[in-house]
């Protein structure tokens, strides 16, 4: 079994001094892909003190410098586009046309748009007797999730780069090949050592030395609600900013003169995205009730479409979950729905045949707001049907619920469903499917977070801004 060097710090690899033995395996076949030996307290400080020593460097560098390194990691990404795809979905599940697209694609336009972002912003702006600067903030610590291991790091490392900060990344204990593979191209580029630098480890362990450092200045972090909050907890002893982008039970609704025929496959495509295993999936399908049956039959149709496979063949549509654990944790929830008195529509509890982490998707209808498959994140291909009586109802439905992440509207008049977005307490809403744009805000409202990630809004969360006044 491959052993790899978990730990990155001041532009030196070396095996992790840490306890913990971090086993990948192949979420299509339970096969071990490679181990990791997680980073030690120890070197979580030395990578902290290696961040804090490049600050000075780094953040005195010409911004055009910093913008141009990041092109370059892109380009070396977007170079090895087919390695990185099929690693994210042996690690993953994701099918290797969605990890094209998605794994490699959107981390290498993230690392463009962020740069393109920065290049563009304005360090200095004067008023009355004023003027403000943007300084970077300083160190920061991101800690980042499995489900797209590397765009959940770019995310966080473009924009504190492009800042002018240095940074120590800790990345899902699920996906520390991806990350390392990503730092080794990170390498490659050269940058001043101690900018980047990587901890693979434990949440628990790793992650908490990492926020609870007093050298640290900002902790951005994605993952569950549940670590979220320990995070919060953690980094307020000494102040921290700290950015959350936390789970996510996001609705979509259709309205009555909704065009049903495209909208009810394209909801169902959207959920079912990288097995389900998406923040800001749009897992609820909030739903006129005179329409139900012909969304229901809609449903069925699409659903035959999602047959989980091996993710690295070109015809599947549905790969794996991540690992044992999320499946078991999915199945628990569709007999959680069964037991609430919700009608299974599609798929069921029963595991599909082979090794692997597989599902059956699943569609439950007659779902009221409350029950437990329509208020928890379930971060698996299951998809709820809340039917309601008016519009009224439908934004009830979709305001109750303890997350704000993400959101989608349909109607045949854009006016309308503009108005009616506007109203969901939520950070993003599609209209009759528009496309993500990774130029646009990401983030939530509620307990799916705070701050922003993304184009020039994500760049913003890593500066000061100091006040000149004369
Ligand atoms: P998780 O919270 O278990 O882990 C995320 C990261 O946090 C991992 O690196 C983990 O090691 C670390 N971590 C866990 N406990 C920690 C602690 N006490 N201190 C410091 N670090 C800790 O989440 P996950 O299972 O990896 O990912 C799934 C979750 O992430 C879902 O809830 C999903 O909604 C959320 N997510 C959110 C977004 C977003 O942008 N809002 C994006 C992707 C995933």
């Amino acid at each position: 079994m491959t052993v790899r060097n978990g730990v990155f710090i001041a532009g030196t690899w070396s095996p992790g001094a840490g306890e913990v033995e971090l086993v990948e395996r192949s979420s299509a076949d339970d096969q071990v892909l490679g181990s990791v030996q997680s980073a030690s307290e120890g070197q979580v400080d030395a990578a902290v003190r290696a961040a804090a020593a490049a600050f000075p460097i780094w953040s005195a560098t010409p911004r055009a410098e910093r913008t141009a390194k990041l092109q370059e990691i892109a380009d070396a990404l977007e170079a090895r586009t087919d390695e990185f795809a099929e690693l994210a979905s042996r690690e993953v599940g994701t099918t290797l046309s969605i990890s094209k697209a998605v794994q490699v694609g959107l981390a290498v336009r993230v690392l463009r748009t962020t740069a393109d972002a920065m290049d563009a912003l304005p360090l200095s702006e004067e008023d009355e007797n004023f003027v403000v600067e943007r300084e970077p903030i300083g160190v920061v610590a991101a800690i980042t999730p499995w489900n797209f291991p590397l765009h959940q790091i770019v995310a966080k490392l473009a924009p504190a780069l492009a800042a002018g900060c240095t940074i120590v990344v800790k990345p899902a204990e699920l996906t520390s090949l991806s990350s390392i593979a990503l730092f080794e191209l990170i390498d490659g580029v050269g940058l001043p050592p101690g900018t980047a630098n990587l901890v693979c480890g434990t949440g628990p362990i790793v992650g908490e030395a990492l926020v609870r450092h007093p050298m640290v200045d900002m902790v951005s972090f994605t993952g569950s609600t549940r670590a979220g909050k320990r995070i919060g907890e953690l980094a307020i002893n000494d102040v921290k900013k700290v950015s959350l982008e936390l789970g996510g039970k996001s609705a979509t609704v259709l309205l009555d003169d909704a065009d049903f025929d495209r909208a009810v496959p394209a909801s169902l495509s959207n959920c079912y995205l990288n097995s389900g295993q998406v923040c800001s999936a749009l897992t609820r399908l909030i739903v006129p009730r005179s329409e139900l049956a012909r969304v229901e039959e809609l449903l069925i149709k699409a659903a035959e479409r999602f047959v989980p496979g091996d993710p690295l063949e070109s015809s599947t549509r549905l790969g794996p979950l991540v690992s044992a654990v999320q499946r078991d944790r999915v199945i628990e929830y569709i007999e959680i729905g069964i037991a609430e008195g919700a009608r299974v529509l599609v798929g069921g509890p029963q595991r599909p045949e082979g090794a692997g982490y597989f599902v059956t998707p699943t569609v439950f209808t007659d779902v009221t707001p409350d029950m437990r498959i329509a208020q928890e994140e379930i971060f698996g291909p299951v998809l709820v049907v809340i039917p309601v009586d008016n519009e009224d109802e439908a934004l009830a439905a979709a305001n109750n619920s303890a997350y704000g992440l993400a959101g989608a509207v349909w109607s045949a008049d854009r006016d309308r469903a503009a108005a009616f977005a506007r109203k969901i307490r939520t950070g993003q809403v599609a209209i009759n499917g528009g496309a993500f744009n990774a130029r646009a805000p990401f983030g939530g409202y509620k307990m799916s977070g705070n701050g922003r990630e993304l184009g020039k809004y994500g760049l913003e969360e890593y500066f000061e801004y100091k006040a000149l006044v004369y």
